[in-house]
This record gives structure tokens, sequence and C-alpha cells, in this order.
């Protein structure tokens, strides 16, 4: 079920936390809103549940609205990530229970409850209670419980934040493949950025209550629009560099030689960022950097302040004058104190804006 998300504000009290969200969600997404503590994605989360209501603004789930409908209503399921089992009930009287409460007859329960259990590996521990599971047992009968009645919607606040990072790098597939093949449209609330890029159809970068950018991963990564989207995507981050905006399109900045001319949709956004004194970055990936012979033709010498060997890539941190930088490059030879030229070549420099709240989406 598309989902569509119109100018909501929340406010509690005189603090804004949600301020002007608008996002259409498709059939079968998998939308995650990722951004740091305190941004309004559990907020925005709660209200598509009915959990919270909006200050203003609408709210519809599969063209109906409902904006003020009470959670029961919106055929969503929600799993947390503090799983919310019940200790003293049984794996399976836990996966039950939401039928119970709908009150499905016995034979019908017992194979919903068997038939989710098994798409969760779980048939061999039905008969278990919840403190003979490990972590990530824990998690699948949450989901579980949560996916077991067919709901349309399945919203999800950092269900793995409680796991280890191996599990947590297992559990993500499993919960992307299970909700991919059975087509629940869903939400997915993160601050952990590989996740987002992992799991995600498309992403929306939050800060201050703001969707900041929605897009694909690749997108938001490859084309980030502002500086905390540049900062937030990518380790170590993109470099940003303050930048001119020259006559004929070309955008340079205090680096020599590391100039990019724009295309025509770039024209625009960049006239966008100019015009709302935003401020105008030019950025590039460490990654996207390359390391030349000092002095080398369309090279800029810089001197190598540190290495860092990272087994299978490598982190150099450099600096021109008083400005710094990092290249991630294969293993290499380059040591501290070196002087190396780095090329940054034109077509994978990208504008960037200085300030949020001049892109609009
Ligand atoms: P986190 O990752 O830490 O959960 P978040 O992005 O999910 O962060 P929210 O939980 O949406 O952020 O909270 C956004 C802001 O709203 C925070 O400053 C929080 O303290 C505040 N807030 C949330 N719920 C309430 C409430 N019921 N009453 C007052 N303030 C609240």
């Amino acid at each position: 079920m598309a989902i569509n998300i119109d100018t909501v504000y929340k406010q509690f009290g005189a603090l804004k936390v949600v301020n002007g969200v608008s996002v259409d969600i498709k059939d079968g997404e998998f939308f995650v809103m990722l951004g740091p503590s305190g941004c309004g994605k559990t907020t925005t989360l709660r209200m598509v549940a009915g959990l919270e209501l909006p200050t203003a603004g609408r709210i519809s789930i599969d063209g109906a609205d409902m904006t003020y409908a009470e959670p029961r209503h919106r055929d969503i399921a929600m799993a947390f990530q503090d799983y919310g089992l019940y200790p003293n009930m049984t794996v399976f009287k836990n996966i039950e229970f939401p039928l119970k409460i709908r009150k499905l007859d016995v034979r019908e329960r017992a194979r919903k409850v068997e038939d989710t259990a098994e798409k969760l590996g779980l048939g061999e521990l039905l008969q278990r209670k919840p403190s003979q599971l490990s972590g990530g047992q824990r998690q699948r009968v949450s989901l579980a419980r949560a996916l077991v009645r067919n709901p349309k919607v399945f919203l999800m606040d950092e269900p793995l934040s409680n796991l280890d990072a191996k599990l947590r790098a297992v559990m993500r597939t499993e919960i992307k493949k299970l909700v991919t093949n059975l087509g629940i449209t869903t939400i997915y609330v993160t601050h952990d950025q590989i996740e987002a890029m992992a799991m995600a159809d498309r992403i929306a970068v939050m800060s201050r209550g703001n969707m900041v950018q929605v897009a694909s991963p690749l997108e938001i990564y490859d084309r980030p629009k502002t500086r905390f989207v540049a900062e937030f995507i990518g380790s170590p981050p993109m470099n940003l560099f303050p930048a001119q905006l020259k006559a004929g399109g070309t955008v340079t900045c205090i680096l020599p030689n590391f100039a990019h001319s724009l295309c025509e949709d770039e024209r625009a956004f960049a006239a966008q960022i100019v015009d709302g004194n935003g401020g105008l970055l030019l950025g590039i990936r460490p990654e996207h950097l390359i390391v030349a012979k000092a002095g080398a033709q369309g090279a800029t010498d810089a001197l190598v302040e540190l290495v860092e060997p990272l087994g299978q890539t490598t982190n150099i941190y450099v600096s021109v004058g008083d400005v710094r930088f990092v290249i991630v490059t294969d293993r290499t030879t380059v040591k501290a104190g070196d002087t190396i030229g780095v090329v940054a070549p034109s077509e994978l420099l990208r504008v960037v804006a200085n300030d949020d709240a001049v892109v609009r989406h």
C-alpha cells in the first residue's frame, strides 16, 4: 500500500520536532528514514502508526486519510528494538498473540503461526521461551509476531540496534529478503548509514525535523545535495571545499586544478544555492581522488600528514596550505612527510549546498 505524508508537522509544546515533511512512499517500497538522534525519525514513524497525532498535515494510506485514525484501523505492524516479547510465553504463543486478540479460531491461528515461523526459520523453536533464545532468534520471533497477521504496512524502529555487528549484518539481509518477498510496504528507521544503504529502495536523510534529501542509496551517495547529507553518508566522508561559480558555468575552489563544469541539471541547482546565499561547495569522495607524482600535469601537490593502512584500502590525509582532505586508495608506499600529486577528475566533482535550508525537493 502506498503511504502519502503531506506537509506534516509535529510539535511537543514549544519543541518543533517534525517541520513540514512531505513524501510519497510507493506500494511495496522499502523506505528508510536515516538521521542522527533527535532528528524526528521516530516521531514521524509513530505518526504513520497512529501512536502520535500530527500538529498539522495529512497522512494517507492507500489513498484513505488516516491522519487521525486509531492505530488498529491502519492495518500496520510495528517492530521495535527491544523486541517486546512476553517472557512467560513460548515462541508459539508469542507469535500467536495478535491473532488471538483478533479472535481467529484455533486451527487458523496454528496454521498461520507455523507458516510464519517456517518462513523465519523458527520452526524448531516454537516450544521455547524467549530466555532460551539467542538475540537474533528473539529478533526473528518479534518479526514473526509483527508479520503473522499479514499487515499491509510494516514499520520498524531500529530493530537491529541490540544485536552485535555480525548478527546485524545477517539480520538486515534476512529482513530485507523477507519483506521484499512478501511485498509489504516498509518504513525502517535507523541512524546507521551502512544499514540504510544496504537495505533501502530509497533513503530519506533527516535533519532537524526535515527530510533533507530523498533518493536511492547510490544517488544519495553520488550526489548529496547538502553538506549535512555529504558528511553523514560515507566513511571517511566526502571532501568539501568552499567554491565559486564562474561565468560559463564552471565551479572552482581554492585548490588549483579542482574545477567542475556544470551540466544542465547542475546549473539550476548551483544557481538556486547561490540565490539562497547558502554557500556553494565543491565536493569529491575520497576514493575518487587519484594519487600521482608530485608536479604531475593536472595534479595539485599536497603534503601527506598521515597514512592509515586498513588492509584492503588506505586513507591518506593530506594538506595543501591550510586546506586538509583525505584520499582513499589501494595499498600504497606513500608515507607521512611525502609530497604527492592529487588529481581530482573533473566529472567526479560535485556541487553541494553549504546550508540545508536552501534545498527544496
Ligand atoms: P532517536 O534516534 O534518538 O530515537 P529520533 O530521530 O527518532 O531520535 P525522535 O524520537 O523523533 O527522534 O525525537 C525528536 C525530538 O522530539 C527529541 O528531541 C525528543 O526528545 C522529542 N520528543 C519525542 N517524543 C516526545 C514527547 N512525547 N514529548 C516531548 N518531546 C518528545
